[in-house]
């Protein structure tokens, strides 16, 4: 089963409208990439980044909430992310489990409703260093597999991506090996729940400090279908070579 590769893009809380000139620089840098392209910038800027940014890139969301509308105040639906020109969004990053307190149920619904609204989903599973220091690091991402990702997913709606809390933006990377046994415990979980179709389409993304140093020999472990890149993605200068090695 061939994978098209994805290289995503988490731009966090970072960037204005000046930083879409990255953007620019970036589809001009890959007019024809081998691997699909996504960069999910704040909120204030999905419009205006899938307006300027050539086909070749896709846009997307950092999160949705559950509901279409409502009295919720500061919260972005799946309706208007598509709206806005988005055609993924990331779900459950370890970032808002930590911050706003979103449990495998609520990213549960919230990938529902981004299915619904005809978004692909970013789903993200993770262990902190303490789980992985009590070896519990298959289980811990087996039980968030199991709560955060519904019945109804596809192969090509969905998207799992491997985030170890540990190694978000703090320059440590899990070994090769570590890595390896992850994904292929992510694959093997996607199969056994969802059959062979779904389970071999799914792409399966490592998240956590990847950099141009480290990116084609990450690339080169089984089951590693790209990347869900933070801080690298902010410049083209350490994007593009990322994209490059897929
Ligand atoms: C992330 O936030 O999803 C991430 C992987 O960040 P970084 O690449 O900066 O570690």
């Amino acid at each position: 089963m061939t994978r098209r590769r994805l290289a995503a893009g988490n731009w966090k809380m970072n960037g204005t409208g000046a930083n879409l000139s990255e953007l620019d620089a970036l589809a001009k840098a890959h007019p024809t990439p081998g691997c699909d392209i996504l960069i999910c910038p704040p909120a204030t800027l999905i419009s205006r980044a899938s307006a300027a940014t050539p086909a070749q890139i896709s846009i997307g969301g950092q999160d949705c909430h559950q509901n279409e509308t409502g009295a919720h105040t500061g919260d972005i639906s799946a309706q208007m992310l598509v709206d806005a020109g988005a055609s993924y969004v990331i779900l459950g990053h370890s970032e808002r489990r930590e911050d706003y307190e979103e449990s495998d149920t609520d990213v549960r619904n919230k990938v529902m409703a981004a299915l619904s609204a005809g978004l692909k989903t970013i789903v993200c599973v993770g262990e902190s260093l303490s789980e992985r220091e009590a070896n519990n690091t298959l289980d811990i991402i087996g039980g968030q597999m199991a709560g955060s990702i519904p019945d109804v997913v596809t192969g090509d709606s969905l998207v799992v991506a491997y985030e170890p809390i540990w190694a978000i933006g703090t320059g440590k990377v899990p070994t090769l090996d570590q890595i390896g046994e992850v994904h292929d415990f992510i694959r093997s979980r996607l199969e056994r729940r969802f059959g062979a179709g779904v389970g071999r389409s799914t792409r399966i993304l490592y998240g956590g400090s990847v950099k141009p140093t480290n990116a084609a020999d990450i690339f080169a472990v089984s089951n590693v279908d790209g990347a869900l890149v933070g801080g690298a993605s902010l410049s083209v200068a350490d994007f593009s070579p990322i994209i490059a090695a897929l």
